[in-house]
């Protein structure tokens, strides 16, 4: 059995563990990313990590899930806005350089995708998209069993999907973007404007299940805004399923109830059977597992 060291590089944290054939994860835990000088601690501490795990087990290659854009055959950051100093870098060539093993390099929502596809609400299916709903929202498309990649490694963005032409301006430089629309954020950010309140994500969806009439009109909005690019995905992939995930999914099955009410209205008839909406299995666990599944190329 192959042991692989997996990190999931955020803005925030760095996650790591071992990662067995089973998906199992030893050792785990998780060190704060550093805010300065990113192309060489981040590696350093990488690096000594693996150094720690190697005493404990054999380790056969390492895996790294990373926020921002990712160019996976080249092990290489093309962009990330979340941590200061670390587009650019060549993580993969630089970890191999330092530990001698073979290193995976993929996007942190990409390989969410390949985790579920692997153990979670994706297992054995072939046509999939990913939307994970946060600050942002993330997006990744399986097709054939492959992620598709695009031309230069851009393809899969469905968070900046205009679904407004004359929308609200996106830090992306575009107008109307999904995601200033779907996100966790925009959720907050309508109760807001309705009530002046700000409040977290979790107190909103509080609010929501007493019934608070203002909740409940920014909540629907939300919703109006969220079905409106699941049925866009449905329509242009008609994967087997879309995954929902981000951390409103722990609402739970009432969550999907008030998606589907509003989906199964507004998506083409034809694609209500092929095309299911699905909450993630795997919530923290799934970028780790799918560094794993990147590393050892068990979907490609
Ligand atoms: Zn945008």
């Amino acid at each position: 059995m192959i042991y692989s060291a997996c990190f999931d590089i955020g803005g925030t944290y760095i996650k790591y563990g071992v990662v067995t054939g089973e998906g199992e994860i030893l050792l785990a835990g998780k060190m704060e990313t550093p805010l300065d000088h990113a192309q060489t601690s981040i590696p350093e501490m990488i690096d000594e990590k693996i150094q720690f795990f190697k005493q404990h087990y054999l380790i056969g290659n390492i895996g790294i899930s990373s926020c921002g854009l990712v160019d996976h055959q080249e092990g290489k950051v093309i962009f990330s806005s979340n941590i200061k100093g670390y587009s650019g870098l060549k993580l993969a060539e630089v970890l191999h350089k330092k530990t001698g093993l073979s290193v995976s390099v993929e996007n942190d929502v990409r390989s969410a995708c390949l985790g579920e596809m692997w153990l979670g609400a994706a297992s054995g299916k072939q046509e999939v998209v990913l939307l994970t709903l946060g600050t942002g929202i993330g997006g990744a498309v399986v097709i054939n069993g492959k992620l598709m990649r695009g031309s230069a490694n851009l393809a899969g963005e469905l968070g900046h999907m205009s679904i407004m032409h004359n929308g609200e301006s996106c830090p992306c430089g575009g107008a109307g973007c999904l995601e200033r629309y779907a996100s966790t954020s925009a959720l907050v950010r309508f109760y807001k404007g309705l009530s002046g309140q700000e409040l977290s994500g979790k107190e909103m969806m509080d609010l929501v299940h007493k019934n608070d009439l203002l909740a409940l009109e920014a909540y629907d909005l939300f919703l109006e805004h969220l079905v409106t690019g699941l049925v866009n995905i449905a329509h242009l992939y008609n994967p087997e399923i879309i995954i929902i995930g981000g951390g409103i999914t722990e609402q739970g099955e009432v969550f999907l109830k008030d998606i589907l009410e509003k989906y199964d209205k507004k998506v083409m008839q034809v694609y209500k059977q092929s095309t299911k909406l699905v909450l993630a299995q795997l919530h923290n666990d799934a970028a780790l597992c799918g560094a794993y599944v990147a590393a050892n190329q068990l979907i490609k």
